[in-house]
């Protein structure tokens, strides 16, 4: 099996199928493994977090007054420092449990010749074709960037841009209030740094409960951050002063040192060419999956006349009272007990504690329809 990509996604299915006795190949187009959980997202930015914290000494700033600081002068380079630290540990023990599990490393950029070959291309070496006959797309996402900022990675930039800063920003503008945003916004608040924070929605962080966001938007503006919400940004422009100037719609404006956008993610599948595998993401760079997260192109594989199938399932399931889409979270819910379950035992259980030949011979809704079939796909499954 060939996994693209060494994020979480990419070294679990990796170390998962090597458990499962099959041999496994991981392709990084990085020098580095981890992805962006260990080089621009999970990782540096709760290093970052931590060391901001403990610099500013926010934690002792009740005993000690607010003007209370571990380190009087903090730069760039000492929050950096404590971060390549964390990444380093981190990519070791990546490194580790891979060649524990006896999954192979390959760098290069892949990229599908057909379903089951990838054309590999390391920079300055020659390429190589891999064939397998399972291949696993785990290449992550990248940050989205409108075509209309004029992103110069130095004072315009986006989230992976942060971890590059040469110098903390006195004013900063944030624009996208989602989980990325907010949380630099309060990292670099905790600095000093006026932060504006923008966003064309009237709320922040809508998934999380009304009472705790109202109350944490209070600490935010008692904390200095501006938050002007419902406003969409006009333009960016770069002043002859080096500074940048945000516009708003509503004909607001405000001047900083830095603004970053987080404006979303895409999915990185541009370098693929999907389409010799027969696939087509969607204008996010995403793709369609079922259930078992298979591709289209792997169901067809599967199954010669899978597309026939599909459609009669689908009008099936759009009949049966127990799959209508108000059931499909029961439903999934089952699926994954089930998924768990034979990890665990290596048999299919069901959910509720009944063997599931039972409720077969009983033929008792769409978990008894059909879970022989389930069992063989997932014997075939186990197989790969
Ligand atoms: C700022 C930030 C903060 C975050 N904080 C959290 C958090 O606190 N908690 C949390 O759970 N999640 C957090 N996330 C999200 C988390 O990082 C992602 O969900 C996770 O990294 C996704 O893992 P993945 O394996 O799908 O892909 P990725 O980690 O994106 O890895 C994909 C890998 O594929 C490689 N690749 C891409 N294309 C190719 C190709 N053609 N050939 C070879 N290799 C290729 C890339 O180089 C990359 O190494 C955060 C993200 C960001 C940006």
């Amino acid at each position: 099996m060939l996994v693209i990509g060494s994020g979480p996604g990419g070294q679990r299915a990796a170390i998962q199928a090597a458990k499962l006795g099959k041999r496994v190949a991981i392709v990084e187009q990085q020098q580095i493994l981890g992805g962006v959980t260990a080089h621009t997202g999970t990782i540096p930015s709760k290093t970052l977090r931590e060391a901001v914290l403990y610099l500013c000494g926010w934690r002792e700033k009740g005993f000690y007054g607010r003007s209370y600081r571990v380190k009087a002068d903090i730069t760039a380079d000492d929050l950096m420092q404590r971060l390549h630290t964390t990444i380093r540990q981190q990519i070791e023990i990546i490194r580790h449990q891979l060649t524990r599990n006896g999954v192979a490393v390959i760098t290069g950029t892949a990229s599908f010749l057909d379903p089951h070959t990838l054309r590999v291309v390391e920079q300055g070496s020659q390429e190589q074709l891999l064939k397998a006959r399972h291949i696993v797309i785990a290449t992550g996402t990248v940050p989205h960037r409108p075509d209309d900022i004029p992103f110069d990675d130095a004072t315009i930039i986006d989230s992976d841009g942060i971890l590059g800063i040469k110098a903390i920003p006195r004013t900063m503008t944030v624009i996208g209030a989602g989980v990325i945003g907010v949380e630099y916004a309060t990292i670099f608040s905790a600095l000093d740094t006026k932060i504006t924070l923008i966003d064309g929605r009237d709320t922040i962080l809508d998934f999380v409960d009304a009472d705790i966001v109202d109350n944490f938007r209070h600490d935010l503006q008692d904390r200095g951050i501006a938050m002007r919400l419902g406003e969409d940004v006009a333009r960016v422009e770069k002043r002859p002063d080096g500074r940048v100037e945000t516009h708003m719609k509503s004909g607001r404006r405000v001047v900083s040192d830095l603004v970053m956008v987080a404006a979303g993610r895409m999915g990185a599948t541009g370098s693929l060419a999907l389409g010799n595998a027969g696939l087509e993401p969607d204008n996010r760079g995403r793709l369609t999956v079922d259930e078992h997260l298979r591709t289209r192109c792997a169901r067809l594989r599967e199954h010669p006349r899978a597309a026939q199938r599909l459609v009669v399932r689908m009008r099936r399931e759009q009949q049966h009272p127990l799959t209508r889409p108000e059931r499909r979270g029961d439903r999934q819910g089952r699926h994954r007990a089930r998924l768990a379950a034979r990890h665990a035992g290596n048999r299919l259980v069901d959910p509720r504690g009944q063997p599931q030949q039972d409720q077969q011979r009983r033929g008792q809704g769409p978990a008894g329809q059909g879970a022989g079939r389930r069992a063989a796909r997932a014997g075939h499954h186990r197989g790969v």
